[in-house]
Protein backbone atom coordinates (compact mmCIF):
# COMPACT_ATOMS: atom_id res chain seq x y z
CA UNK A 1 0.00 0.00 0.00
CA UNK A 2 1.27 3.60 -0.54
CA UNK A 3 -0.09 6.77 1.64
CA UNK A 4 -0.32 10.61 0.54
CA UNK A 5 1.93 12.41 3.25
CA UNK A 6 -0.54 15.33 2.70
CA UNK A 7 -4.17 13.77 3.44
CA UNK A 8 -3.26 10.49 4.93
CA UNK A 9 -5.67 8.90 2.09
CA UNK A 10 -4.27 5.01 1.44
CA UNK A 11 -3.63 3.74 -2.50
CA UNK A 12 -2.91 0.49 -4.04
CA UNK A 13 0.94 0.35 -4.12
CA UNK A 14 0.12 0.64 -8.25
CA UNK A 15 -1.07 4.18 -7.61
CA UNK A 16 2.50 6.60 -7.73
CA UNK A 17 0.51 10.05 -6.65
CA UNK A 18 -3.02 11.25 -4.79
CA UNK A 19 -5.17 12.87 -7.73
CA UNK A 20 -6.33 14.87 -4.91
CA UNK A 21 -3.37 16.66 -3.19
CA UNK A 22 -0.87 16.38 -6.42
CA UNK A 23 1.55 14.78 -4.12
CA UNK A 24 4.02 11.50 -4.69
CA UNK A 25 2.53 8.49 -2.50
CA UNK A 26 5.23 7.22 0.33
CA UNK A 27 5.29 4.00 1.35
CA UNK A 28 4.93 4.54 5.20
CA UNK A 29 1.57 6.01 6.24
CA UNK A 30 2.24 9.65 7.50
CA UNK A 31 2.81 10.44 11.50
CA UNK A 32 -0.81 11.38 13.40
CA UNK A 33 -3.83 12.39 12.42
CA UNK A 34 -2.65 15.71 10.22
CA UNK A 35 -5.51 15.01 7.52
CA UNK A 36 -7.88 16.32 10.81
CA UNK A 37 -6.18 19.34 11.93
CA UNK A 38 -8.27 21.94 11.68
CA UNK A 39 -7.33 24.29 8.66
CA UNK A 40 -9.19 27.83 8.29
CA UNK A 41 -10.96 28.13 4.38
CA UNK A 42 -12.48 31.44 4.82
CA UNK A 43 -13.25 34.69 6.83
CA UNK A 44 -16.60 35.70 7.23
CA UNK A 45 -18.11 39.19 7.91
CA UNK A 46 -21.03 38.37 10.57
CA UNK A 47 -22.86 35.08 11.59
CA UNK A 48 -25.44 34.71 8.64
CA UNK A 49 -22.74 34.81 6.50
CA UNK A 50 -21.09 31.92 7.86
CA UNK A 51 -23.90 29.51 8.65
CA UNK A 52 -24.67 29.86 4.86
CA UNK A 53 -21.17 29.18 4.06
CA UNK A 54 -21.20 26.11 6.23
CA UNK A 55 -24.34 25.07 5.19
CA UNK A 56 -22.60 25.12 1.23
CA UNK A 57 -19.66 23.17 2.48
CA UNK A 58 -22.20 20.71 4.00
CA UNK A 59 -23.93 20.36 0.89
CA UNK A 60 -20.22 18.94 -0.76
CA UNK A 61 -20.21 16.69 1.86
CA UNK A 62 -17.58 18.47 3.71
CA UNK A 63 -17.97 19.12 8.06
CA UNK A 64 -17.47 22.56 8.67
CA UNK A 65 -17.18 24.50 12.01
CA UNK A 66 -17.96 28.52 12.32
CA UNK A 67 -15.63 30.26 15.12
CA UNK A 68 -16.37 33.66 16.27
CA UNK A 69 -13.23 35.89 16.61
CA UNK A 70 -15.26 37.59 19.38
CA UNK A 71 -15.33 36.71 22.69
CA UNK A 72 -18.52 35.24 24.17
CA UNK A 73 -20.08 37.45 26.55
CA UNK A 74 -18.78 40.90 24.87
CA UNK A 75 -20.04 40.80 21.23
CA UNK A 76 -17.79 43.84 20.35
CA UNK A 77 -14.55 42.52 21.67
CA UNK A 78 -11.91 40.82 19.21
CA UNK A 79 -10.62 37.81 20.47
CA UNK A 80 -8.14 38.51 17.42
CA UNK A 81 -7.16 42.29 16.76
CA UNK A 82 -5.78 41.22 13.81
CA UNK A 83 -8.99 39.66 12.84
CA UNK A 84 -11.52 41.84 10.78
CA UNK A 85 -13.80 39.19 10.26
CA UNK A 86 -16.50 38.10 12.66
CA UNK A 87 -15.30 35.04 12.45
CA UNK A 88 -13.71 32.31 9.91
CA UNK A 89 -14.97 28.75 8.98
CA UNK A 90 -12.39 25.93 9.67
CA UNK A 91 -12.38 22.56 7.80
CA UNK A 92 -9.71 19.06 8.54
CA UNK A 93 -6.58 19.71 6.46
CA UNK A 94 -7.50 16.55 4.02
CA UNK A 95 -11.09 18.78 2.99
CA UNK A 96 -9.39 22.13 2.94
CA UNK A 97 -8.81 21.95 -0.89
CA UNK A 98 -12.21 21.31 -1.50
CA UNK A 99 -13.87 23.36 1.04
CA UNK A 100 -12.35 26.46 -0.79
CA UNK A 101 -13.18 25.20 -4.31
CA UNK A 102 -16.53 24.95 -2.98
CA UNK A 103 -16.76 28.48 -1.60
CA UNK A 104 -15.36 29.64 -4.27
CA UNK A 105 -17.28 28.28 -6.77
CA UNK A 106 -20.47 29.36 -4.07
CA UNK A 107 -19.23 32.99 -4.70
CA UNK A 108 -18.43 33.07 -7.90
CA UNK A 109 -22.10 31.86 -8.89
CA UNK A 110 -23.62 34.61 -6.55
CA UNK A 111 -21.67 37.46 -7.83
CA UNK A 112 -22.73 36.31 -11.43
CA UNK A 113 -25.96 36.35 -10.65
CA UNK A 114 -26.23 39.49 -8.56
CA UNK A 115 -27.75 38.53 -5.49
CA UNK A 116 -25.12 39.06 -3.17
CA UNK A 117 -22.88 42.37 -3.01
CA UNK A 118 -18.81 42.02 -2.64
CA UNK A 119 -19.70 43.72 1.16
CA UNK A 120 -21.64 40.49 2.31
CA UNK A 121 -18.87 38.09 1.67
CA UNK A 122 -15.23 39.23 2.32
CA UNK A 123 -12.63 36.89 0.70
ZN1 LIG B 1 -3.80 13.43 -0.88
Amino acid sequence: MAWCPECGAEYESAVAACPRCRVVLVAEPPPGPRALEPEVVHRVPDAAAGALLCGVLEQHGIRAVLRSATLPGFASVRRDWATSAWGEILVTRAEAADARAAIADYLGALERGGQVRDEDVEG
